[in-house]
């Protein structure tokens, strides 16, 4: 999962792995998106590439066997949507 984003400080769009490279710095400006938890930052943005590959491949397989149900989208998707609007409304909300 190519998960993007973009920095609050100098507004350039990013791809999580580069973040992840470097350490939790902006690849852009070089500064640290988080410096009290630059350790819990990068290894939550690692967890989340790879749990997000791994939804999306087994989702892919249910979906290629075809079988005799349908899923409820909401119960995948609603709750990772609200954490990513929380963090896009900002700081203490
Ligand atoms: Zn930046």
């Amino acid at each position: 999962m190519k998960i993007k984003g973009t920095c609050r400080r100098c507004g350039r769009e990013f791809l999580v792995e580069q973040v992840i490279r470097n350490g939790g710095r902006c690849p852009w400006d070089g500064k640290p998106f988080q410096a009290d938890y630059a350790v819990v930052l990068v290894d939550s943005l690692r967890d989340a590439e790879a749990a997000g590959n791994t939804l999306e491949n087994a989702l892919e397989k249910v979906a290629d066997i075809e079988p005799e149900f349908v899923l409820d989208i909401d119960s995948v998707i609603a709750r990772i949507r609200d954490h990513l609007e929380r963090l896009e409304r900002g700081h203490g909300t």
